[in-house]
């Protein structure tokens, strides 16, 4: 019988899994680490304190139909994100950097003037990319943009990626812009929300079907060989297909070199206080080695009487065996290198790649949803009804 295996329970193997249990096929998922979520997993520790070992997660999508189908698996708890900057010792303001922020860091009738300038210039409520600020045929704006960048963009950007920000370009630029309006949310979508018993017991939920075999401790690569676009599982050709979400990289034994990924060092502490910090995450954009701490007890919105957990990011290298890839490097170079492993993909006519690290695109968990929405209708030519999905 046909076999569907999906690499990866993640957001996108989770999803892609459960749509195609729905359609009445049976999949077997596996995850080579002892836990599901991927990296969104979450736990409780020792004081009923809820953490994200993989780093700090949180929810938000402009799309309903992402936001219904995972309506089915979890309840949700309201939670709008908030981020600060700490630009100076004693200065911590709002990011994106906004009027509020503005107000913060320049004298009131030069910061009204900036404003007259903004609001006259980009218009008021609107969001506008930093790169695109600092080509701003007014001087003044110039002057602005430039103040901006090198306090909240220059050296976080730097922290965080190994690059400078023109280096990166717009797609990963903008997803944090300069807002000309007191917006203090860290995300504008429409749905935001925090799963209500974390995301590990959401996407359990999203596995739990009759269809759908899981199995952790499992690495795939231990098993599947790919060979001339063939794939093999335990050395005989596979009547079936696989749908694999890790390194791809890792999936043709490294042929054309090891991607260059990111990789976050994450140093927890868990405090005896009620509060640590005065939002959920404060960013450090213009020093330590570190890039971000983040509260969880602040996302989880049942504060502690006399605990909280904090997290520090520090930011490095990706080693190959030494640490995890979190972040696709998005520059140009990586991109080309990355198109050789997706032509030796297309060789194998029962393998796609889904997901952040197979597709080595810097995505969020709704897109993970959606590519996963849309491999389903490539793979059955059917277009997902929601409706159809039961509630677990
Ligand atoms: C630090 C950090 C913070 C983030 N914050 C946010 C946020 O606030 N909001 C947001 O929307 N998104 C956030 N993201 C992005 C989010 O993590 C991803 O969009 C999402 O997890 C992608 O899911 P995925 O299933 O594609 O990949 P993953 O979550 O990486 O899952 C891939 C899975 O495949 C498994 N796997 C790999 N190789 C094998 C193998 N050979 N055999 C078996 N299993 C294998 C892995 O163990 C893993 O469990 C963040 C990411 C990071 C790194």
């Amino acid at each position: 019988m046909e076999k569907i295996i999906v690499v990866g329970a993640g957001f996108s193997g989770a999803t892609i899994a459960r749509l195609l249990a729905e359609s009445g096929k049976d999949v077997i998922v596996v995850d080579k680490r002892d836990t599901i979520g991927g990296n969104a997993y979450d736990c409780i520790d020792k004081n009923g304190i809820r953490i994200q070992p993989y780093g700090p997660h949180i929810f938000h999508t402009h799309d309903k139909e992402i936001f219904d189908f995972l309506s089915k698996f979890t309840e949700w708890n309201k939670y709008e994100h908030r981020v600060k900057a700490k630009v100076r010792k004693d200065k911590v303001v709002p990011v994106p950097f906004n009027l509020t922020s503005l107000f913060e860091l320049y004298p009131k009738a030069k910061a009204e003037r900036i404003k007259d300038v903004l609001v006259k210039e980009i218009g008021l409520d609107k969001k506008v990319p930093i790169l695109q600020l600092k080509k701003h045929e007014s001087a003044e704006i110039r002057e602005f943009a430039d103040f901006v960048y090198k306090n909240i963009f220059y050296i976080y950007t730097m922290k965080q990626w190994g690059f400078k920000p023109e280096q990166l370009g717009e797609a990963v630029m903008n997803r944090v812009p300069v807002y000309v309006s007191e917006e203090d949310r860290y995300f504008t979508d429409e749905f935001q929300y925090m799963p209500k018993n974390g995301f590990a017991e959401m996407i359990s939920n999203i596995l739990r079907h009759p269809r759908i075999q899981l199995k952790l401790r499992t690495d795939a690569m231990k098993r599947l060989t790919f060979a001339d676009g063939v794939i093999y599982l335990d050395g005989k050709p596979l009547d079936g297909m696989v749908i694999y979400t890790g390194c791809v990289d890792e999936l043709f034994g490294y042929k054309y070199g090891v991607l260059p990924y990111r990789s976050l060092k994450f140093k927890f502490k868990t405090l005896k206080t009620p509060s640590y910090q005065e939002s959920a995450v404060i960013n450090y954009t213009t020093s330590h080695k570190f890039t971000r701490i983040s509260e969880f007890t602040k996302f989880a919105c049942e504060p502690q009487e006399n605990a909280t957990v904090i997290v520090k990011e520090y930011p490095q290298k990706f080693k190959k065996g030494k640490n995890i890839p979190y972040y696709p490097i998005p520059i140009e170079k990586n991109r080309q290198h990355y198109a050789k492993y997706e032509q030796e993909a297309k060789t194998y006519k029962n393998l796609y790649l889904l997901g952040r690290l197979a597709k080595y695109k810097y995505i969020d968990m709704d897109d993970a949803v959606r590519y996963a929405m849309d491999l389903y209708t490539e793979i059955t030519g059917d277009t997902v009804d929601i409706n159809d999905i039961a509630n677990n």
